[in-house]
């Protein structure tokens, strides 16, 4: 416990993650971990157990950004998903931001079903009206076997209604996919399955990431004994091509322009979907460079 002040820094502690599209956002850490943790290809937060961090160190951390980050305008709350603080916390998060940073124009955090499960439509619309704007959640894959397999803790059918549920509450929501989480087997079920999840859902944004084998995970272990392979390129693009194919989103944006993946695309669906298929097509006859290994990264 500590009393707030305004100059001691950030209290940051351990890996500290956040979306791409957060990279100019004041960072804070009101949570320690994921309170989930099991997903088999995520070493993120493996050192750490989940924790919701104490109110003066949090109050401490927006007093220091209110005299040291005046020109970031967007406040991103750290670690795993801060949703799964309790309303009345989180309400004051919000309200501390309003009062010390009143130049914050969106808040963001990730999310994931069980937190959002865990409020009510009219919760969501109050953490909204608090600045709440944007809500990152991990979807990985449609497919529900795939979906045991990686440990994701929920299913398809949740995930739709947990992503209709913050869409509806009026907050905005981007959802990142997986590349590769099928392994070589299942790549072209899972493109499918996961463009007809995204379909339901009707997400903001959809950022599709490829798989990194992180040594200490069980997807690494099972790499290791033979039990998965991760697709080539080819397979990777083929991959990415299908799920585009069969994703049909009202106004959203797919983007897979991660450093993980060996080729970028950004396209705004459904106007721009032909545009991207035949880039990746383009791609795949070799007549536009893909990205080289050493410059992939998570
Ligand atoms: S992928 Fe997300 S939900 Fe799964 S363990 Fe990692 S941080 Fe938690």
């Amino acid at each position: 416990m500590v009393t707030p002040r305004a100059d001691e820094g950030m209290h940051y502690e351990g890996n500290c993650i956040r979306p791409p599209s957060e990279a100019y956002s004041i960072l804070l850490q009101v949570t320690l971990g994921c309170s989930h943790n099991k997903c088999t290809f995520c070493g993120t937060y493996k050192d750490k157990r989940f924790t919701i961090k104490d109110d003066e160190t949090i109050l401490s951390d927006i007093l220091f950004a209110s005299q040291t980050m005046r020109r970031q305008d967007r406040v991103f709350l750290m670690d795993g998903d801060a949703l799964i603080i309790p309303q009345k916390r989180l309400v004051w998060i919000l309200d501390r931001i309003r009062e010390h940073l009143p130049w914050v124009r969106r808040v963001g955090a990730y999310a994931n079903t069980k937190s959002i499960r865990l409020k009510t439509p009219e919760e969501l619309v109050t953490l909204r009206e608090k600045g709440l704007g944007i809500l990152y959640m991990g979807v990985e894959t449609g497919d529900e076997e795939l979906l045991r397999k990686i440990h994701k803790g929920t299913s398809a059918q949740n995930l739709i209604a947990m992503g209709r549920k913050v869409v509806d509450a009026g907050i905005k929501l981007s959802v990142t996919v997986l590349l590769g989480i099928g392994g070589r087997e299942r790549s072209l079920e899972h493109a499918r399955a996961t463009g007809e999840l995204l379909s339901a859902m009707d997400p903001d944004y959809v950022g599709a990431l490829s798989v990194m084998l992180i040594p200490g995970t069980p997807l690494y272990e099972e790499f290791r004994r033979g039990e998965f392979q991760l697709p080539d390129q080819e397979g990777l693009l083929r991959e990415l091509r299908e799920m585009i194919a069969h994703t049909n989103l009202s106004r959203g944006l797919f983007f897979s322009n991660h450093a993980s993946n060996y080729l970028p695309i950004k396209a705004r669906l459904p106007r721009g979907k032909q545009e991207a298929l035949d880039q990746i097509d383009a791609a795949l006859r070799g007549e536009i460079g893909l990205r080289p290994e050493w410059m992939r990264a998570l």
